[in-house]
């Protein structure tokens, strides 16, 4: 299931950042760093009670005078309409209204998102003064918190996530198997969708009450319902470069958020490039199901053996990527493009799987038995229980002695053991491991 997405929008110097670093969780993970994902904190992800979400800072470059400023929240105003599921508008307490918080409160109200209005910088009682006039931006009730002192954040989430509510509930998408297609401009994304659409039967091009991309298509075929995303984001030109590469990353992590199969394309006179490996490592990291397709196949001289090979060179550029399968098309002869959506419906299927805690347990104590966990500081990991929890992706719990004693190099043992027992090809593994005393 996608997270909501929650993100933030305010003036330079309101406490954005500051918010979302004492927000952001810290999840501790066994799974070395992807390569290429730049930890440019565009996203974090977040949990407050039952609920876990995407944080969105969609704070950019510091802009220097007034009409920047204005014209740039107007722009970060507009990339969270488009990709959040709730706006968190933050206005300087200390500072009180300006002139840009009301015009850019006045766009937000207008999209119908939910918004939250955070008062920052309310570090005592005297800082309330100013409160009253926010209540003029006509967005309901503000919060006041101080993101530095670590005050009111409990109240001001319980308001994010009640909008969570229903959010996803009775969704005509939840049939539909969502496809974003990820690569660089002149990949031939289009001329594939433009392709599957053409031989297949379109059933809906619009489905109400969705607020969507209208850059989804919908199909049907024998194999499901598919919805597919073409997540070309990056051609819009301007002056600012670095803002344009923000807003292009935030929607494409957006996309790679909501969608269950992720197909990273990429150009097969090209290979793939340093942009390609950062976006598909964010797709991995949250455990998507992937494949990688290779387009313009028909351009590259071959023999018997160049496909092998080439499939090769990119396995060990994306040595992260091991479990997704790969495919060699031309969108412009159609050469193999029949096979897109049924390896994207495999990926799909294997995203979804549950397997029996019988059978888990099972192969978990013969991976154990042929294996011996290593001795990490004085003590031996001892798996006492294993079950899976969740799908899309796959989650599974392994109850053991003591955390401290997992070693990387036995946890990937083991989810090999596991990818080889059940078939995950194309799906990544969420696996955690909690101790039980
Ligand atoms: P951003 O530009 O919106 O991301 O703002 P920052 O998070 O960088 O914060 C701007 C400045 O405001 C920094 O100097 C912070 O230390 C300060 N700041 C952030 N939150 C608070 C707060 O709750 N109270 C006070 N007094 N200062 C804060
Ligand atoms: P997008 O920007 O990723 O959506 O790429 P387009 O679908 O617009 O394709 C970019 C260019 O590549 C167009 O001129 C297409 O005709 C061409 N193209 C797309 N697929 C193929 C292919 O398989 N082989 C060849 N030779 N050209 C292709």
């Amino acid at each position: 299931m996608a997270k909501p997405i929650v993100a933030f929008v305010g003036r330079p110097n309101v406490g954005k950042s500051t918010l979302f670093n004492r927000l952001a969780g810290k999840r501790i993970s066994i799974v070395q760093d992807t390569p290429g994902v730049t930890r440019d904190r565009v996203y974090a992800q977040a949990d407050w009670l039952k609920y876990e979400f995407t944080m969105i800072d969609t704070g950019g470059i510091e802009p220097k005078s007034d009409d920047v400023i204005l014209k740039q929240m107007k722009r970060q105003a507009q990339i969270a309409i488009e990709t959040a599921d709730v706006i968190v508008f933050i206005v300087d307490g200390k500072e009180g209204l300006t002139a840009a918080d009301s015009e850019v409160a006045q766009m937000l109200r207008r999209s119908k998102k939910p918004i939250v209005l955070v008062v920052n910088k309310v570090d005592s009682k005297k800082d309330e003064e100013n409160l009253y006039e926010f209540y003029n931006l006509g967005i309901g009730e503000p919060m006041t918190i101080s993101a530095s002192q670590g005050l009111g954040l409990g109240d001001m989430l319980d308001e994010v996530v009640k909008h969570f509510d229903g959010l996803y509930d009775g969704e005509e998408e939840d049939e539909y198997i969502r496809i974003a297609m990820i690569g660089k401009p002149n990949v031939g994304k289009s001329s594939l969708i433009n392709k599957l659409l053409g031989e297949e039967r379109v059933i809906v091009s619009n489905i109400p009450g969705t607020t969507r991309d209208a850059v989804d298509s919908y199909l049907e075929t024998d194999l499901g319902k598919f919805i597919l995303v073409d997540t070309a984001g990056l051609r819009r030109k301007s002056k600012v470069k670095e803002e344009i590469e923000r807003y292009s990353v935030i929607r494409t992590y957006a996309a790679v958020e909501r969608a269950d199969v992720c197909i990273l394309m990429v150009d097969a006179e090209e290979g793939v490039t340093d942009q390609d490996e950062k976006i598909i490592g964010y797709a991995h990291e949250m455990n998507k199901a992937i494949m990688v397709i290779v387009n313009k196949w028909d351009l590259i001289e071959k023999d018997d053996k160049t496909m092998v090979n080439y499939q090769k060179d990119m396995q060990a550029k994306l040595s992260f990527l091991s479990y997704a399968p790969y495919l060699f098309i031309s969108a412009l002869t159609g050469q193999r493009v029949h096979k897109v959506l049924e390896v994207a419906k495999m990926c799909y299927d294997n995203y979804n799987k549950r397997v029996s805690t019988g059978i888990l347990n099972d192969v978990i104590n013969r991976a154990v038995l042929m294996k011996e966990p290593p001795i990490v500081g004085l003590k031996r990991m001892k798996i006492y229980y294993a079950t899976q929890v969740a799908t899309k992706p796959p989650k599974f719990i392994f109850f053991v002695n003591d955390a401290t004693a997992i070693h990387f190099s036995y946890a990937r043992y083991l989810e090999n053991q596991l990818r080889e027992s059940f078939d995950f090809k194309g799906t990544g593994l969420e696996i955690e491991y909690r101790e039980r005393k």
